[in-house]
Parts: structure tokens; C-alpha cells; sequence
């Protein structure tokens, strides 16, 4: 007997759009045809009419932290708990197998950005609700200084911060930076491992493979505290 998909079902209470994870879209017309106008393919990570980030815009002075970044976009609503305004961070060794964002590997891809020129763009959702920010990769934890000193900046404004990470919490609490300890600190929700693709059907809501966990506030963590 042919497995059954596990599909997530998303209604967004705010305009009432409708986000379903875990089907091709081929296979949402079967299910839904007669009920659902046609959809648009979205993809974690992969929103569409995102607009791109604009260099000759961006100008970093040498005392202001500042992060790599590939993309800025809002209303996410499959990146972390509610809709989001999410930060897609360049730079990655990791090299999953399947991984579906290989464009935001390369270190010196995407924009240098200045922290101030990021809180702004993440905090201007165009008057739209936003229940917090999610920060992914790329690998966040490649620009320490810079990630740190925006989850501050973040923090200050009172924003629930969402975490994406190739490593695991283990590998993370047992380096030696203290900046580590600081952003783990200051994370609501770490999401973290790598993407497995052979672990990735019925991965659920949030993630990609059924490897990766939700830990709540990871610098107090300890392996009783995660949602597998
Ligand atoms: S950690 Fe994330 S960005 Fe890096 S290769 Fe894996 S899935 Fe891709």
C-alpha cells in the first residue's frame, strides 16, 4: 500500500490565504480542483515576489556590525510559530545533500548590510501584523558578531526571534565563543541540524527532515526540552 503524505494545512487569520506543506502542486489540484482557485508554488525559504536587495543602496561604515545577507521578506507563515518577517543570511559549508537553497551558499554572495538597514527593513511589514522574526541560511551562526548584534537590536524591540541552524544545540553549546552562549541567550526557538533528505517525508510542520528539532529556549537546554 502506497504511504499516505503527511500535509500541514495553514490559514492565515489575518487575509485569509491558505499555505498547505507537504504537497507538490500537481497533486493539491487532484485534492482540491473543485474547491480552491489554483495555487502558487511557494517553497520554504523560496518566496515568491521577494524584492532583491540592492547594493548600490547599502552603505556599511567600518565601526557598524553589520551581516551577508541574501533576503528579506514578510508574512511567512512556515518559518516559525504565526506570520513572520524572515532574514535569509548568506554562506554555508554545511552542503546537505537536497538542500533546496544551494543559492545562498557562497560567503561572499549577497549583500553586506549594515544591522540598523536590516532592523528597519525587518520591522516594515508594510502595516501588516507580524508575530516575530526568523533568521535562516545560508548558516547564521558563520557571522556571529553580526548575527548577535541584530538579535540584540531585535530583542530591544521586543520581537520573538526564531533561529534556523545546519548544526545541532550539542555542537553549538560545546564551542568556546561566549557570542554563542549570547545568541542562544537571546533565542526564543532554535530549529537545528541538518537536512536529511532520506528523513525528509512527514517532517511536519517547520521543518525540513524529521532529524531537526524545535528547542525552546535553547541555553537553558536540555534534552527533555525538544519537539522532535
Ligand atoms: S545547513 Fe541549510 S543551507 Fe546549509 S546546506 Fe544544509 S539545508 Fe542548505
Amino acid at each position: 500500500m502506497k504511504p499516505v503524505k503527511e500535509t500541514t494545512w495553514i490559514i492565515d487569520t489575518h487575509n485569509g490565504s491558505l499555505t498547505v506543506e507537504g504537497l507538490h502542486q500537481s497533486e493539491l489540484k487532484m485534492v482540491t480542483s473543485d474547491l480552491l482557485p489554483t495555487g502558487k508554488q511557494v517553497n520554504c525559504a523560496r518566496p515568491i515576489n521577494t524584492p532583491k536587495l540592492n547594493p548600490s543602496f547599502v552603505q556599511i561604515t567600518n565601526s557598524e556590525p553589520s551581516l551577508r545577507v541574501f533576503r528579506i521578506y514578510h508574512h511567512s507563515v512556515v518559518e516559525g510559530p504565526g506570520r513572520r518577517s524572515v532574514l535569509q543570511t548568506v554562506g554555508c559549508s554545511i552542503r546537505c545533500d537536497g538542500c533546496i537553497v544551494p543559492e545562498t551558499h557562497d560567503p561572499n554572495g549577497g549583500v553586506e548590510m549594515p544591522i540598523s538597514e536590516i532592523v528597519e527593513m525587518l520591522l516594515d511589514s508594510q502595516g501588516e501584523p507580524r508575530d516575530g522574526i526568523t533568521i535562516l541560511g545560508g548558516e547564521p551562526f558563520l557571522q556571529l558578531n553580526g548575527l548577535l548584534a541584530l538579535m540584540q537590536a531585535l530583542r530591544d524591540k521586543d520581537q520573538h526571534l526564531t533561529v534556523y541552524t545546519g548544526y545541532t544545540i550539542e555542537q553549538l553549546i560545546s564551542r568556546s565563543e561566549s557570542v554563542v552562549r549570547r545568541i542562544l541567550e537571546l533565542t526564543d526557538i532554535l530549529i537545528d541540524g541538518p537536512f536529511i533528505k532520506e528523513l525528509s517525508e512527514g517532517s511536519g510542520e517547520w521543518v525540513g527532515s524529521t532529524n531537526q528539532r524545535l528547542i525552546y529556549h535553547p541555553s537553558q537546554y536540555s534534552s527533555s526540552d525538544c519537539s522532535e
